[in-house]
């Protein structure tokens, strides 16, 4: 049997997680939900969250906080997050980005979870609360790295450095039916630049490996460099570095080594497809 159990407090819902293993956080519910439309959760735990810090943004000032119930509509509606829309607006279409959540999204499996590539390449801090005590931030790639593990807690909030310029920021969903298909694949980037050379560029894949993940090759070749020709071919050539795609339905592991140098080599040059 389904218990939903609705608090008011982040305290109280993260008290509840980390207390049931089978407890399971309705964000948006778009994919928690379906699991229990389609027979694959029957029992446990539903927990929901009425307190408003839930969905609170802080978007305005240089360091960006966003609740982990804010949804995808919610980005799109914040002119001040204007850098992120096209990353929000990736995901399914209105009716899905109205209910889809930036915390639900950091659990989604391939091939979704393409907000989270975006908030990999920004190097968000994910802010966890295990029990009744204060959240704690985890470097994104380490929560991505120990997301399979389950147990985590409640994830409370994102937070992340807002780009020195907006134009810094690139995202590019690939998908074979536009404009509203699942990923092939996703790419981010954090392009920015000290005296007309990249300084710590991070580039972030989704569907290239079990969870999305940061192309250290690239990064490492485009460090120090202006994005010019050259160090754009150099980059699509490391760009397979550390990826382990797979075959699925979308597409074969062969097709995605492919297509994705073509698809970073696009997004360096700043072409828009
Ligand atoms: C038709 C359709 C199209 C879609 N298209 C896309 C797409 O293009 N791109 C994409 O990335 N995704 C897509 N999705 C998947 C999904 O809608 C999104 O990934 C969404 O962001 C998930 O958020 P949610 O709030 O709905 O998650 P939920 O369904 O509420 O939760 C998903 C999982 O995360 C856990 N969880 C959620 N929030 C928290 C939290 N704060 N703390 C701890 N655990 C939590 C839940 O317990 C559950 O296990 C699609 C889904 C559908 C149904």
């Amino acid at each position: 049997m389904l218990d939903v159990r609705s608090c008011a407090s982040l305290s109280e819902a993260a008290g509840i997680l980390s207390g049931d293993r089978q407890a399971r956080l309705v964000g948006g519910g778009t994919l928690v939900m379906r699991d229990v439309n389609e027979g694959r959760l029957t029992h446990g735990t539903l927990v929901r969250v009425t307190d408003p810090a839930f969905r609170q943004m802080n978007a305005g000032g240089a360091r960006i906080e966003l609740g982990a119930g804010v949804t995808m509509a919610m980005v799109l509606g914040n002119r001040d997050l204007a850098f992120l829309h096209p990353a929000a607006r990736a995901i399914g279409g209105p009716a899905v980005r109205t209910m889809a959540t930036v915390g639900g999204n950091l659990f989604a499996q391939t091939p979704y979870g393409d907000f989270t590539v975006a908030l990999l390449a920004l190097d968000a801090q994910v802010v966890v609360q295990a029990g009744y005590g204060a959240g704690r931030g985890v470097p994104i790639e380490e929560f991505l790295a120990a997301r399979e593990r389950g147990g985590q807690g409640l994830v409370t909030a994102v937070q992340f450095a807002r780009p020195h310029n907006p134009g810094d920021f690139r995202f590019r969903k690939i998908s074979r039916i536009r404009p509203k298909g699942i990923s092939l694949m996703s790419i981010a980037a954090l392009l920015q630049a000290a005296g007309g050379r990249m300084s710590q560029p991070r580039i972030a894949y989704g569907a290239m490996a079990p969870t999305p993940i940061r192309a250290r090759g690239v990064e490492r070749v485009l460090e120090g460099k202006s994005l010019d020709a050259g160090a754009i071919q150099a980059a699509k050539q490391a760009a397979l570095e550390g990826c382990r795609p797979a075959s699925d339905a979308i597409a074969s592991e062969w097709y995605r080594r492919e297509v994705l140098p073509v698809h970073l080599g696009r997004l360096l040059a700043g072409e828009d497809r």
